[in-house]
C-alpha cells in the first residue's frame, strides 16, 4: 500500500450567499482550513474504507464513526484558536 499525502495545496471555496456577515465567512474558512490540519486522518480514513468496502455494515459504522471524529477534532481545534484570539487581544 503507498501512502499518497493527498494535500499539497487546496482551494477553498466560499458562497457568500451562505453566510450571514463577515464573521461567519471568517468561521468557515478558519473551519476548513482546520479540514487541511487534519488532512492525514482523513487520508488514513480513506485506506481503511477501501479496506471495509466489502462489508458494508462495517464500512458506513466506521465512516459514521471517523467522519464524527474529525468533526470533533475540528471543533477542538477552534475553540483552540478562539481562546488564543481572545488571550492576544
Ligand atoms: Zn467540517
Amino acid at each position: 500500500m503507498t501512502f499518497v499525502y493527498p494535500y499539497r495545496y487546496a482551494k477553498i471555496r466560499i458562497d457568500p450567499a451562505q453566510h450571514d456577515d463577515e464573521a461567519d465567512v471568517v468561521h468557515s474558512l478558519r473551519h476548513e482550513l482546520c479540514h487541511l490540519v487534519l488532512a492525514p486522518f482523513d487520508h488514513a480514513i480513506k485506506v481503511v474504507e477501501r479496506i471495509l468496502e466489502d462489508d458494508g455494515t462495517a464500512g458506513r459504522a466506521f465512516d459514521e464513526a471517523a467522519r464524527f471524529v474529525v468533526e470533533e477534532c475540528i471543533i477542538n481545534i477552534e475553540r483552540i484558536l478562539s481562546e488564543q484570539e481572545g488571550n492576544s487581544q
